[in-house]
């Protein structure tokens, strides 16, 4: 009897060892793993302003830096981590790091903001404008942070999530929609959560490549945002004749890869840099030539 039994030990032992040393470990672990060894960053997009050149804004959008050094896209780790309470820790770590990370662009830039994605939680509980009014309070420039509320998940409690977004507004935060017009949200949002910018989904502009003789709700959307006052970014343009269109309809600002794909802190500030730079001497060479 003792034989079997110690084989049997012996296996569990193999397979304990073997799971320990192999990335058998859940998703969800090593994402907690990942979150406290800071392996989870902010990759910066530009938005532009497709009439001026300059850059206006960016998005910060989540990467996960592996210790051999490949970025991984949210797509393969978001659902999880927007699922657990780590999304919280890692939203709060990327708003944190902001003003070190873009610090020369927020300081030559008064007017430049830059945007972060929240989840639910973060409206629906008061935890995290009450971290923004502290930080606030601490010299936080919240003047130059935009919120974007996607319509992507349901929001249960619009009541509780519009006082939240008060308290944030207050303190200078921007606030913005996104995904808009694919998800829950649309009309109630927009009324309830005093929004200041849409952001046009790429399902969207794509229609002015994919079938240009419909564009009847991108039309809408453009002509809903103008008649609530409301400022327009559209995404995803990744073509010169969509940006063309755009700014034919009325969309200056803009984002996607035709412009610039999401980049690391140092090379989004870098990029930066080159850009205003060589748009500032045109500007200069367009007012000297009479
Ligand atoms: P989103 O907030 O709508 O962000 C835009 C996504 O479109 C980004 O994908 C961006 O890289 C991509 N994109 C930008 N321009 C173009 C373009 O011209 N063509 C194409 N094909 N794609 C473009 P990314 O970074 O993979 O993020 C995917 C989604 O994951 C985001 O969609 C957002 O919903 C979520 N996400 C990203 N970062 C965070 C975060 O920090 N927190 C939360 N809660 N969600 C995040
Ligand atoms: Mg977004
Ligand atoms: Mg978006
Ligand atoms: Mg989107």
């Amino acid at each position: 009897l003792t034989i079997p039994i110690s084989i049997v030990f012996s296996l569990l032992c193999f397979y304990i060892i073997h799971l320990i040393g192999t990335q058998h470990y859940s998703l969800g672990y090593r994402l907690t793993l990942a979150v406290k060894r800071r392996e989870l960053v902010a990759f910066y997009q530009p938005i532009i302003d497709a009439q001026t050149g300059y850059i206006v804004g960016a998005e910060a959008l989540v990467r996960w830096i592996k210790p051999n050094g490949s970025v991984e896209s949210p797509g393969a780790f978001i659902q999880t981590l927007e699922q657990s309470k780590l999304i919280n820790k890692v939203t709060l770590q990327l708003v944190n790091n902001m003003p070190n990370d873009l610090a020369e662009v927020l300081q030559c830039s008064p007017n430049f903001r830059c945007s972060i994605n929240l989840v639910p939680q973060h409206l629906e509980l008061p935890f995290f404008a009450d971290e923004l009014v502290t930080l606030s309070k601490n010299g936080y420039p919240c003047h130059q942070l935009a919120i974007e509320i996607t319509e992507r998940l349901p929001l249960k409690d619009l009541r509780e999530a519009g006082m939240n977004v008060e308290k944030m507004k207050a303190l200078g935060v921007c606030i913005e929609l996104d995904d808009a017009g694919t998800g829950y949200g649309g009309a109630s949002y927009l009324q309830e959560l005093n929004i200041d910018v849409i952001k046009i989904d790429k399902l969207f502009v794509d229609t002015l490549i994919i079938s240009p003789d419909r564009t009847q709700v991108l039309d809408a959307n453009i002509q809903m945002a103008k008649t609530l006052g409301m400022q327009i970014i559209a995404e995803g343009v990744e073509e010169p004749s969509q940006s063309k269109a755009l700014l034919e309809k009325g969309v200056r600002f803009q984002q996607g890869y035709l412009f610039a794909q999401p980049m690391s802190a140092v090379e989004f500030v870098k990029f930066w840099r080159i850009r205003q730079e060589s748009y500032a001497d045109q500007f200069l060479n367009s007012t000297q030539v009479p």
